[in-house]
């Protein structure tokens, strides 16, 4: 299927001097023959591929008790019934919303002088601070969209869908209105968007490993176990599971993605970090009962919390009611 076009797109390039990664990609690129359609062909599979290969591990351990030790709510475990619900929801979002917008990617990173095709590749010194950018910038349009999706109308009609499980999983990162993908969506893209308008220096590799580890970000953050290992502890300022099954489960805090820093910054940790120090000071006021007696404490500090939550969420949209009677 080489193509003569796409084969002179690589008419300056010296074949031997690049690495094994540089040639798949170039070969691919002259396999499909069409720049247009290899982006948007390559940027779909990936998402698919990483999207539900990421999941995957996180319905095998739901099907483990070994593993419910480190369960944040281990009380729930997400049913087969929900799982596929899940799956059907977020299957029908990436052909809907993320499908079209894939394909109109690549002529509008193009307009910004993205480089796709090209080679060589960026290296780890060119995308790793680029990336680390993008992560910053989208935790910080996240928050502040996130708080607004929980505005009485935009909750109502858009959020509320994202916010049906109180105990989520893997597979529910993406579950939400296709206007939640669309707007949360955003923070992912805009980062290399405004980088790229504003550098003129930008490759679609570095946008792929920034896309592979937010998708890793959100799955893992809705995964529901906080494990000793779990990045959250080596690093203090990131968000993990542990800070988004709160927002699930609570409703009023913890409004971030990848970092703590913007909830503490502005105070919507107070229920979070109040709820860490009950827990805490409970268990330590029972330190020699039976692990059962100790886990049986912490469910009903949880069940606290939850309830608070649904009263919280019951507000938000009687608050729209009150709106439309005035
Ligand atoms: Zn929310
Ligand atoms: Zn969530």
């Amino acid at each position: 299927m080489h193509n003569a076009t796409t084969a002179a797109l690589y008419a300056d390039v010296d074949y031997t001097s690049l690495s094994w990664i540089e040639q798949q990609w170039m070969a691919w690129y002259l396999y499909i023959g069409n720049p247009i359609l290899a982006t948007g062909l390559m940027s779909f599979l990936m998402h698919e591929i990483v999207y539900f290969g990421r999941s995957i591990p996180w319905i095998i351990v739901d099907a483990i008790p070994y593993f419910r030790r480190w369960k944040l709510q281990a009380a729930k475990i997400p049913t087969k019934q929900e799982q596929w619900e899940c799956t059907k929801q977020v299957l029908f979002s990436h052909f809907m919303v993320e499908l079209p917008v894939i394909w109109l990617f690549h002529p509008m990173a193009e307009a910004f002088g993205m480089r796709t095709y090209e080679v060589p590749l960026p290296t780890f010194r060119e995308w790793a601070p680029q990336v680390a950018l993008f992560f910053v910038f989208e935790d910080m349009f996240h928050y502040f969209a996130h708080q607004a999706l929980h505005y009485g109308p935009l909750y109502k009609h858009i959020h509320k869908i994202h916010h049906k499980y109180s105990a989520p999983f893997g597979l529910a990162a993406e579950y939400a209105h296709p206007a939640e993908v669309a707007i949360l969506g955003t923070g992912t893209i805009a980062g290399p968007v405004l980088y790229c308008a504003l550098t003129s220096n930008l490759h679609i590799f570095s946008m792929y490993i920034w896309i592979v580890l937010r998708l890793f970000q959100a799955i893992d953050a809705h995964s529901g176990y906080d494990f000793p290992w779990s990045l959250q502890h080596w690093l203090p300022f990131w968000s993990g599971a542990e800070h988004h099954d709160f927002h699930h489960m609570a409703f009023t805090n913890n409004f971030s993605t990848s970092f703590r820093w913007w909830d503490r910054m502005l105070g919507t940790d107070d229920k979070y970090l109040a709820y860490r120090a009950r827990v805490k000071a409970a268990k330590n006021a029972i330190k020699n009962a039976s692990q059962e007696d100790r886990d049986k404490m912490e469910q009903k500090l949880m069940a606290e919390v939850e309830a608070e939550g649904v009263r919280a969420e019951a507000e938000v949209l009687r608050g729209m009611e009150k709106q439309k009677v005035q």
